[in-house]
């Protein structure tokens, strides 16, 4: 009798434990097919910006077999490119990508998860992210507006922007009208400048028609086909303005916090797969783009002399110090983006940079 209500019990157990484990399983077999609506601030097919917001909703699916669906819109395609943040803060769309210091008018501190003035290099940026504290203060800022960022890409070093005429010291900026975003922009007003920010789809027309008389944009791959080599001629580098650039995914927050840590998972590492493939696409045709911007529309490369750079670095140090005044939070991203600079400065010098120097001289690069 006992051994046959045992094997009665097992049997129910084991009944029981199948009907539990297809009843555990159906919803994770069914599970959650997601529609997410994905608005940018890019245009449609622009390489680099665009092509690679679109190569990252793409992924998305890839990597769940179809389970998240992304409707992707370019910018002015559901709404203009400055408006992608608040069509996804309101829950009417679930991500943006874009470069968050767009929203530097909401609060300074967007502007550090893109890229600052004196700010950090990729490398140096996906350190201070990842390891530096940076993700907890993104976090903490996107809270208070009800936005989830995660990196989705780099464009690297950027180029210092297109100019009508030589600028051999700060003087010479004075009165120009630059588009420039950012804290970048502050900076160029600081020095006389009049910075405006357009998006990437309306400064060649505004370049074109005199409606502004500098504008820096990304660097030669992007900057090419933009074909502002037909309204300006002198390319200055290196950017002071952004010097790795950073693009987010920014998500509803109560679409982030409603979803598995599984599928939260999966679109950090979608997000952080277009932060490598971004940056390593940029690297690989710059350089041919540059060479090209060169010799087949007679583009002539500039480089910032110390005077100029002097004068960005103590406007900057300005702007910097209106940004820690701003607020408590302001002033901790800052202070926590100053460290990190410090500490991973200080590290670049003897290892990238020192190496490449040498490596370059050696070769006669
Ligand atoms: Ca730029």
């Amino acid at each position: 009798m006992k051994r046959r209500q045992f094997l009665r019990n097992a049997g129910v157990a084991g009944v029981g434990g199948v009907a539990a484990a297809s009843t555990l399983a159906a919803p994770a077999i069914a599970q959650d097919r997601i529609s997410l609506t994905m608005v940018t601030s890019w245009p449609r097919d622009f390489p680099g910006l665009g092509t690679g917001a679109q190569r990252f909703a793409d992924r998305l699916s890839e990597m769940t077999d179809g389970r998240i669906q992304v409707e992707f819109f370019a910018a002015g395609e559901r709404v203009g490119a400055f408006d992608s943040f608040d069509e996804v803060a309101s829950g009417n769309a679930q991500g943006y990508h874009a470069a968050d210091y767009y929203w530097k008018g909401k609060h300074p501190g967007w502007a550090f998860f893109t890229s600052v003035p004196f700010g950090l290099t990729y490398t140096e940026m996906n350190a201070w992210i990842r390891f530096g504290g940076g993700q907890e203060l993104w976090d903490e800022l996107g809270a208070d507006f009800g936005v989830k960022g995660i990196m989705a890409g780099n464009t690297g070093v950027q180029m210092g922007g297109w100019f009508n005429k030589e600028i051999n010291s700060a003087e010479d900026l004075r009165g120009l009208k630059m588009r420039i975003p950012g804290l970048g922009g502050d900076v160029m007003a600081k020095l006389g400048a009049s910075p405006v920010s357009l998006p990437g789809g309306q400064i060649f027309e505004n370049l074109v028609s005199g409606a502004i008389d500098a504008t820096e944009w990304v660097g030669p791959w992007n900057d090419e086909a933009m074909k502002f080599y037909e309204a300006a001629k002198f390319y200055y580098f290196p950017g002071m303005h952004e010097p790795g650039s950073m693009l987010a995914f920014g998500m509803n927050a109560s679409f982030w916090s409603g979803l598995s840590r599984s599928d939260q998972t999966i679109i950090e590492a979608a997000g952080g797969m277009e932060n490598d493939v971004l940056m390593a696409e940029y690297n690989a045709k710059n350089g041919d783009s540059l060479a090209s911007l060169i010799a087949d529309q007679g583009v002539e490369l500039r480089e910032f002399n110390n005077d100029v750079y002097d004068a960005f670095g103590r406007a900057s140090a300005e702007v910097f110090e209106e940004t820690r005044a701003h607020s408590d939070l302001a002033a901790r991203i800052l202070a926590s983006f100053e460290a990190a600079r410090e500490n991973l400065g200080g590290w670049s010098k003897i290892s990238d940079q020192a190496y490449v120097a040498q490596r370059n001289r050696v070769l006669g690069v």
